[in-house]
């Protein structure tokens, strides 16, 4: 899946998540509302590398797999997606042109 799948993906999802939880809210408690999410999955992923490097208490390293670190790295990227397709920002572009500027900063810290 590319970027732009993914927002395309986000914007379908938008419309069920409006739909499903019936939502009454107003656009900015809306938008607050994805940006918590971001926040709770990013704190799942933390969690996650946590387990990944064994800095967790022994019982909950039992259930940690790789695969759920995966998961978790996916569940950030989609909830920013939500986010990002409710305010208007076209991920595709945007990241085409932050990755080039991280290029071009990288290279002159190289010279
Ligand atoms: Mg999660």
């Amino acid at each position: 899946m590319n970027l732009k799948e993914l927002q395309g993906f986000a914007k379908e999802e938008n419309k069920r998540l409006e739909q499903h939880y019936k939502l009454e809210a107003d656009e900015k408690t809306t938008v607050l509302a994805h940006m918590t999410k971001i926040t709770e999955e990013t704190g799942e992923l933390a969690e996650a590398i946590l387990m990944h490097l064994g800095l967790q208490r022994k019982a909950k390293l039992v259930n940690h797999t790789h695969e759920n670190l995966e998961k978790e790295f996916a569940d950030v990227i989609y909830a920013a997606s939500i986010l990002a397709e409710k305010v208007g920002v076209d991920l595709d572009s945007v990241m085409t042109k932050r990755i080039e500027e991280i290029k071009k900063r990288t290279l002159g810290d190289d010279e």
